[in-house]
Parts: structure tokens; C-alpha cells; sequence
């Protein structure tokens, strides 16, 4: 057993385990923990447990310690699942995936992170200046994505407030050569509220603190956070966080990225303007709506570069066609400050994904021609919100949870679903493993017609004032009999021993995601180039909108459904992380906490299948190809009846009998070792 295996530091890959039960998974894991050891194996994949202290373990010494090693040979690793990835991409031109789950705080995005730094760090040995540009951009992104993404919650102060998945393309040597990054569903509605204890996005603190003077000034925001309502809410200005250095070192890395100066100050403003907006007061003189601080119009004005009078138009009437005629209709008290948050939210997602695209647009694989350099393969990082489960549990927490199952869903089919398939087409024997398929659960959410995402979105399509009671109603009269659904008073979710109870208030509001036209004609009509190109569907008069957009459950499913087609057509590598106590202690294993995430992680059931399981597999012909010149029954070539002869042939002559299983057309091997030693018995020839 080699040194890093270790008992003191409890079994580095689960699958060791002397009888694979909850209780001795459990203590496993907090042995490791305990000891420092907050990497884990089950056959390829990594389980990962937030260690809350800094670790001495991501250093140029610890990449090197694993660039280009198989996985068993050190002990668990990001960057050895890093490595893998890179090496099946690299040897067998396969594009891989590395999907990354866990709850919010459980260290996703920090794992994402070393993910990329390793890989950067092992690649372009030639040190070739574009590769090392490109590379530099790619790591640049993260910064300006968590400053505009990124926010302080009661959980994790750095927490992600959108799904972020970023290919990395390389090229035949195995270089970087570009990206692409699509996010997924901002959480908006933190532009105008927070919980308490709670802030808004980074971006908007950095700006107020750590902006030049002079630039303040321009912008017309004073340097106190306090100041401005849409900030202040969650009553948490401070942090962890150095926000003005942030400022500093986001700015920056806009500008290596690529950001022209004209669209750096467009970003700025745009932030100044949600700000000023959240001050914005509306009152009323009879029936006439008016806004109370109308200095505050002109400021708009000039940040939006438009005239003041059209800023005032737009916040108090809407324009609205009525047969042939159309006409301004005022808004109410209540009709104005609803449209004015809908602005604030609505620019802010749009400028987040203006951003991703102007990142996408740099950072783009260009001028690359397959015929000319070989076949350019990919690594996709999928980092993404993890179940989320509150007091009080809404569309977003909805949709959030929908994505976990979709993903869950996928690593059922491809590590547990697969896996049995195949083993029973070929013949092996194999233990059935009982596991909860949670297919259906997908399919209560989003199935065609039928499904909770259906019932929202026709509801949403009734003219006339559709309550999120009456949403309720149709989801009970539709969902009654379904064994995973109950309701009364909320939605609510079981499978397994998890139950999620969501709240139906804001589902109408927040799937419709209404933005008056005339806001986004506003801001097409600005004379600022930057900010008319973020408003295209601006350019349409009331007359000529007729199509109703799509609402933001099918956005977000159709996004999901894509993503998981996406990442279905890769090896999928997985890193499931653990979040170990509530209160950021590098200290606490809160057992239950744990238990309860290995429970619907189906980390259990991953092991079970793995011990059942072989961890490599390979057709028979292909393993001869690769190892037949180490035995001298099959080299150079065999003469017995089949290659699967040839195959046990060459097996019982290095004595692997015992680990190995003959599938139909598939040689199964139970350990990576009895892989490890063909390949050292390979290299020696
Ligand atoms: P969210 O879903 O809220 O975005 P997350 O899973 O992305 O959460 P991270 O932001 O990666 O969580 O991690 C939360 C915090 O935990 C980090 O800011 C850091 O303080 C700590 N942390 C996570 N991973 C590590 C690690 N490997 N080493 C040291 N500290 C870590
Ligand atoms: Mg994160």
C-alpha cells in the first residue's frame, strides 16, 4: 500500500471502505477532515470538504507532484481529477467535463479556481506569448465575473449569484487557445433587496469605495454606501472584503482583458444609475404621480445620455396601444416604483450579461483551422448553485434546486444508470444497487404541459390579473394525484427524505419578468453607444412588439436542458463538495449537516456502485493494441481463437485473474492498480 494510503488519515478512496455503510462513510470522512485530508476519492470522483483555512497544498511543488500522473499514485487531489481530465482530453482527443456541486459556501468556486490554475499551470511549456495571453484573460475573467456576479450572504461571503460553466479550448499540442463562458440565471432581485445581513453585488460597494475621487464626482455618488437605499438594505456595508482594492484589481484586469475605456466608464455608469434609481422618490399631487427628488432625473440623464425628459417620461407613464391609438397612460404611485426596481434589475442582468459576452467575444477561439492543426478539443468547469433550502423558499430557490436535480439526473444516467446497462449487456454478472431515480421529479418541473414550469407559464399567459393564488390552484387541480407533489398553502417537493416547500408569492411576477417597452426604448435612444448596443429589442415602437417574450422558467429550463446535452456529449469528471459547519469553522464537523448533504449528494450509492463496479473497461481488440507487447502469447500477434482469448491469455500471464471480468465484447478491470502495473509493465518494454 503506498505511503499516502496511509490508515492514520482513514481510506483515501471510500471505495475501501470494510463495509460501505453511512456510519463508516461518515467516519471516514471526518477522520480526513479532522486530519487535514480534505480530499477523498470514490473511484474518479473527488469529495471535497471545505477545509476554512488557508492549505498548504496548491503550490508549483503540489502541481508538480501530479502533472502527468495517474490518479492512485498520489494522494487525492483537485488537481489530479484536473489532470485526468486533461490527459483523456489530451491522449485520446475526447472533450471532458468537470462538474462541480455542492451547497452554497461547500467551496465550488474556489475548487473551479485551482482547477484553472493547474491547468494553466501545466500547459504552454514553450511558453508560446499567446498561449500565455490567453491563459492570463482566462483567469482574469474570474475576477471581473465574481466582482459583477459575486455577493456577501448570510452563507458565504463570496458567495455566486449565477451558474457559471466556461469551456477551454486547446489545441492540438494541448495548449489553451481560448474559452467561452455561459452563465446562468443572475439573482437579480438582489439589486434592490438583500436579507438582512446580507449585501448587494460586490461591484456596486467597489465602486462607491474604492473609485477616484474625480470619478465619483463625474458619476455624482457620494463615497458612503449608506447613501444609497438599493445597497443598504441588508444593513451590511461591510465585510470581509477589501473593496477598494478590489476596485482597483477588477478595473485592471478589464482592461487586460480587453474593455475599452469607453465601455469601463459605461460599466461605472450604469452601477451610478441603479444607484440614484434606488433613491428615487415618487409622490403623488391628486392623481397625478410625481417624482419627489427631481434633481435626481437630470443625473439620470446625463449618466444614461439622454435627455432629462425622457428619463421623467419613462418613469411615469407607459406608452400603451389601444386599437388604432396610442396613448401615454400615467402610472400609479404603486405602477412607478414597480417599473423603476424592474429598470434597476433589468440593467444590472443585462450589463452582467453584456460582460460575459464581451469576455466571450475576446476570448474566443480565432482563426483556428482543424485541417491545418488537428482536432480542437475542449475542457468545460461547470460551476453552479447547489440545492438551496431556506426559511422562506421562492422562484429562485426553485429554479436553483430544478438545475440540481438536472444535474443529478445526468450523473445518475451516466455513472450509476450506465454503468448497470452496461454490465448487463455485457453479461457480467452484477448486484443490483436500489437507487432513487430522480427522473421524475425532473419531470414533475418540466415536462411539456404538464409540468409546474407549464401550469406558471400558462398562467402567465391569461390576460387579466392573475394572481400567484390562482397559479396554486391550477398546479392542484393539474398535480393532485402525483405521488412527489403536495400542496395547500405552498408547492411542495418530496423524494427521499427531502422536502422542499417553496412559497408561491412572486412566481407570476418574477416569470413574466415584465420590463415596460418604454424603458427599453429609453435606453436604445441614449446617445451612448455602449449602452443603445445592450438594448436592441429597444428599437421597436409599441406598435410593432407583438411578440410576447419568453418567460424566464422556459429561459432558464431551455439553458438547463442545453447545459445537460452539453455536458452529456463529454467525460464527465465530478467534484462534489461538503460544506462542514454554519459557522466558517476550520475546526467543526457538524455531523448532521454532513450526513444530510452525502445523503442527497447519493455519495453512497456512488460507492456501492463503484465496489460493485470495475473502474476501467476497455474492447477487447483495443486493450490488445495497447498492451499485447508484454506478453509473449500475444506479441507481436496472437494465434488463439479470439482476441478474447488473447486478452485472458495475457491477463493469467500476469497473474490478474483474479481482478478482472469477461464481458462480451469488454475486458472489466476491478482496481487501478492492475491498470497502473499493465502501463509500468508497457513502459518498460
Ligand atoms: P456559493 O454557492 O455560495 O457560490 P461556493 O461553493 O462557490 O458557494 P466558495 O465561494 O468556493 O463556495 O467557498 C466559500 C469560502 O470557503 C471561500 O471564500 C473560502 O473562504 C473557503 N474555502 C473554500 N474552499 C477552500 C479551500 N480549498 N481552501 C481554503 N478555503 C476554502
Ligand atoms: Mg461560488
Amino acid at each position: 500500500m503506498a505511503e499516502h494510503e496511509s490508515l492514520e488519515f482513514g481510506k483515501a478512496d471510500f471505495v475501501l471502505l470494510d463495509n460501505v455503510s453511512l456510519e463508516e462513510f461518515m467516519a471516514n470522512l471526518k477522520l480526513r477532515f479532522e486530519k487535514g485530508r480534505i480530499y477523498t476519492y470514490i473511484g474518479e470522483v473527488v469529495v471535497s470538504v471545505n477545509p476554512y483555512r488557508a492549505m498548504n497544498i496548491y503550490g508549483r511543488d503540489t502541481i508538480e507532484q501530479y502533472k502527468g500522473r495517474e490518479l492512485y499514485e498520489r494522494p487525492p487531489h483537485l488537481f489530479a481529477i484536473a489532470d485526468a481530465a486533461y490527459k483523456a482530453m489530451k491522449r485520446r482527443n475526447k472533450d471532458t467535463c468537470i462538474v462541480i456541486s455542492g451547497e452554497s459556501g461547500a467551496g465550488k468556486t474556489e475548487a473551479s479556481k485551482y482547477i484553472m490554475q493547474y491547468i494553466a499551470a501545466i500547459t504552454n511549456p514553450s511558453q508560446r506569448a499567446e498561449v500565455e495571453r490567453v491563459k492570463n484573460m482566462l483567469l482574469k475573467s474570474n475576477c471581473v465575473l465574481e466582482a459583477f456576479g459575486n455577493a456577501k450572504t448570510n452563507r458565504n461571503d463570496n458567495s455566486s449569484r449565477f451558474g457559471k460553466y466556461m469551456d477551454i479550448n486547446f489545441d492540438f499540442k494541448g495548449d489553451p487557445i481560448g474559452g467561452h463562458i455561459n452563465n446562468y440565471l443572475l439573482e437579480k432581485s438582489r439589486v434592490i433587496f438583500q436579507q438582512e445581513g446580507e449585501r448587494s453585488f460586490h461591484s456596486f460597494y467597489q465602486l462607491v469605495k474604492g473609485a477616484p475621487d474625480a470619478q465619483l464626482r463625474s458619476l455624482h455618488i457620494q463615497r458612503d454606501p449608506t447613501a444609497y437605499t438599493y445597497i443598504k438594505v441588508g444593513g451590511q456595508i461591510k465585510s470581509s472584503i477589501n473593496d477598494s482594492a478590489d476596485f482597483k484589481a477588477v478595473t485592471d484586469a478589464m482592461k487586460v482583458i480587453g474593455f475599452t475605456t469607453e465601455e469601463i466608464q459605461t460599466v461605472y455608469k450604469i452601477l451610478a444609475t441603479i444607484l440614484h434609481l434606488g433613491n428615487l422618490k415618487f409622490g403623488s399631487d391628486g392623481d397625478v404621480t410625481l417624482i419627489e427628488n427631481s434633481k435626481l432625473v437630470s443625473v439620470l440623464g446625463d449618466l444614461l445620455s439622454t435627455k432629462d425628459e425622457n428619463v421623467e417620461k419613462a418613469l411615469l407613464y407607459r406608452t400603451v396601444a389601444t386599437g388604432r391609438d396610442v396613448i401615454d397612460k400615467q402610472h400609479t404611485h404603486q405602477e412607478a416604483s414597480y417599473g423603476r426596481d424592474a429598470l434597476a434589475k433589468a440593467i444590472y442582468e443585462r450589463l452582467f450579461c453584456w460582460i460575459v459576452g464581451r469576455i466571450n467575444d475576446i476570448i474566443e477561439v480565432k482563426n483556428y483551422d482543424a485541417r491545418v492543426h488537428g482536432k480542437n478539443t475542449v475542457i468545460g468547469v461547470l460551476d453552479i448553485y447547489g440545492f438551496e433550502i431556506f426559511q422562506n423558499n421562492s422562484f429562485e430557490q426553485f429554479c436553483i434546486n430544478y438545475c440540481n436535480e438536472k444535474l443529478q439526473q445526468l450523473f445518475i444516467q451516466l455513472v450509476l444508470k450506465q454503468e448497470q446497462e452496461e454490465y448487463e449487456r455485457e453479461g457480467i454478472p452484477w448486484k443490483h444497487i436500489d437507487y432513487f431515480n430522480n427522473q421524475i421529479i425532473v419531470d414533475l418541473v418540466e415536462q411539456q404541459h404538464k409540468g409546474i414550469f407549464a401550469v406558471l407559464d400558462e398562467a402567465c399567459m391569461n390576460v387579466g390579473k392573475v394572481t400567484d393564488e390562482m397559479f396554486l390552484q391550477a398546479l392542484n387541480g393539474k398535480l393532485a394525484k402525483h405521488a412527489h407533489y403536495t400542496s395547500r398553502k405552498v408547492l411542495k417537493i418530496t423524494h427521499s427524505e427531502i422536502c422542499h416547500v417553496y412559497s408561491v408569492v412572486g412566481f407570476i411576477d418574477k416569470n413574466k419578468d415584465t420590463l415596460f417597452q418604454d424603458f427599453k426604448r429609453l435606453l436604445y435612444n441614449s446617445s451612448n453607444p455602449v449602452l443603445k448596443a445592450m438594448w436592441p429589442e429597444g428599437k421597436l415602437s409599441i406598435t410593432e412588439v407583438t411578440k410576447r417574450p419568453l418567460t424566464a422558467a422556459t429561459l432558464f429550463k431551455n439553458s438547463m436542458i442545453s447545459l445537460v446535452e452539453n455536458l452529456a456529449r463529454k467525460e464527465p469528471y465530478y467534484v462534489r463538495c461538503i460544506k462542514p459547519n454554519d459557522v466558517k469553522s476550520p475546526l467543526l464537523f457538524e455531523h448532521e449537516r454532513c450526513k444530510h448533504q452525502v445523503e442527497y449528494l447519493g455519495l453512497l450509492e456512488n460507492v456501492r456502485v463503484r465496489r460493485a463496479g470495475f473502474a476501467n473497461r476497455q474492447l477487447y481488440p483495443r486493450f490488445l493494441q495497447r498492451y499485447k507487447m508484454i506478453s509473449e502469447f500475444t506479441w507481436p500477434n496472437h494465434d488463439l481463437p479470439s482476441d478474447k482469448e488473447a486478452v485472458k491469455r495475457l491477463l493469467q500471464g500476469c497473474g490478474f485473474e483474479h481482478d478482472v471480468a469477461y464481458g462480451k465484447t469488454k475486458v472489466f478491470i476491478r482496481t487501478p492498480r492492475t491498470i497502473f502495473s499493465l502501463e509500468e509493465q508497457r513502459a518498460e518494454m
